[in-house]
């Protein structure tokens, strides 16, 4: 299974091979993994973590020493909600551009969503989006729909696609929002194992129309609402099919306090239910369309404080297993529209890990272990990637490694961005944290927040 999943990732074929790579020392950091937390300088060759220790000293002159001084070395990040915009959007981001945003923002593996255009729903479009990955910064997976076209009505061939090594099945962009084929794919996906059903939970009916969050400001602004409701609903409704089925889902992009409610009882019930929270949601307000700018609208919608606070509890106590970008670049023209024409979606990758120091590590919502658990190996699970993200930074691992200053401020500007969009709600904000270096299976892809090719 894991097997299928490197052959078809960006490890084999067209990155430069591990033994043309120059031996790495990272020296003078401070290692957080699953396993715990140490001192010790790192030596990477030929893709492999070789030697975990003190003092590590350069092997010959063409090594490279990356400073980690004041730094955090760790798993490398991974993205299991990544709008790479390639097949038909490429105006967008391609997957190239979308790489170097996400090896700049630490993350070495990201999952590419299929809502592209055509729909990422067969073999050929999924193997296309693998092949361009193969020349990205980062290791590119890519998701596939559920169903065919995205269209909700007949399901997508999960088990080819499974064999060449996708394991999260989304209609991600729109709701699967029939009960009757969402029971079909959980059953279906119950052959193989490892596949996830990742569900964009808000039911169609309640959210046409919608723009924004349904509530105080929504009426105030005069902008149709997409109630939190609509995303409960789902969130109950499959959780009872997964059970019906014995299927797995995965909710992407929680955002209300009711559907964390909903999650975490069901957890404690033993469902096979696994969630993820976007920075946005724990960050921004529906406030934040009262200036109509359109690069605050997503879906779901921000929503109030008390669904951040929601939010917060579920990603501290284990509700919520995963921070994920939903990075999703639109062109400056798209977004340049009214509130209700513009297109949803914003910027992630470049502001993610930031945003958790920032947001939910320095006021001590919680722990930087934590913080790694819900970007990197929990993530990485997920997404069937374990055996070469997130694991413990030890002799015999491959070498992907996030190497960032937990303490670096900073002030994000959106045209200072590796992301071919600009459309990110964080413009003018100050952050604190930053990634330092980024190794991708051995190579130093990122050294002093530069990409190097
Ligand atoms: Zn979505």
């Amino acid at each position: 299974m894991t097997v299928h999943a490197r052959a078809a990732g960006a490890g084999d074929l067209g990155r430069s091979s591990p033994a043309e790579l120059a031996e790495i020392v990272v020296r003078g950091g401070r290692i957080v993994d699953e396993t715990g937390e140490r001192r010790a300088d790192v030596r990477v060759r030929n893709g492999v973590i070789v030697e975990v220790g003190e003092s590590l000293a350069p092997e010959s002159a063409a090594t490279i020493v990356l400073d980690a001084s004041g730094c955090v070395v760790a798993p490398g990040l991974v993205d299991v909600h990544t709008h790479l915009r390639e097949p038909g959007m490429e105006e967008a981001e391609t997957i190239e551009s979308g790489s170097r945003a996400a090896v700049r923002g630490g993350y070495t593996a990201v999952v590419a969503m299929p809502n592209t255009d055509p729909a990422i729903d067969n073999v050929g479009t999924a193997r296309y989006v693998l092949e361009q990955g193969r020349r990205a910064v980062c290791d590119v997976h890519t998701a596939a729909a559920i169903t065919v076209g995205r269209l909700g009505e007949h399901l997508a061939p999960i088990g080819e696609l499974y064999d060449i090594g996708v394991r999260i099945f989304t209609d991600d962009g729109t709701c699967l929002g029939d009960s009757q084929v969402m029971r079909r794919a959980l059953e279906y996906a119950t052959a193989f194992p490892g596949a996830v059903i990742a569900q964009h939970a808000e039911d169609p009916a309640l959210v046409k129309g919608g723009h924004m969050h349904e509530g105080a400001w929504s009426a105030r602004l005069g902008i149709g609402g997409r109630p939190s409701e609509a995303e409960a609903l789902i969130v109950h409704r499959d959780i009872v099919l997964a059970r019906m089925t014995g299927g797995v889902v995965h909710f992407q992009h929680l955002s209300a306090a009711e559907s964390v409610d909903i999650v975490r009882v069901a957890k404690l019930a033993g469902r096979r239910v696994t969630a993820e929270a976007t920075p946005h949601h724990f960050t921004l307000t529906d406030e934040c369309c009262a200036s109509y700018d359109p690069v605050f609208k997503v879906n779901p919608p921000l929503r109030t404080a008390d669904d951040i606070a929601a939010i917060k509890r579920g990603l501290a106590d284990g509700t919520i297993d995963v921070i994920a970008t939903d990075h999703a670049p639109h062109p400056a023209e798209a977004k340049d529209r009214p509130f209700d024409e513009a297109p949803s979606g914003m910027l992630g990758l470049e502001t993610a890990l930031a945003l958790t120091l920032t947001e939910l590590v320095e006021p001590g919502v919680i722990t930087l272990q934590r913080a790694l658990a819900l970007l990197s190996w929990n993530p990485a699970r997920i997404a069937g990637l374990a055996e070469t993200h997130g694991g413990p930074v030890a002799e015999g691992r491959p070498a992907n490694l996030c190497i960032f200053d937990p303490s670096h401020a900073w002030e994000v500007d959106a045209l200072a961005l590796a992301s071919r969009a600009t459309n990110t709600p964080y413009h003018g904000r100050k952050l604190t944290g930053k990634v330092r270096h980024t190794i991708v299976l051995g190579e130093a892809v990122v050294i002093d927040g530069e990409v190097t090719r």
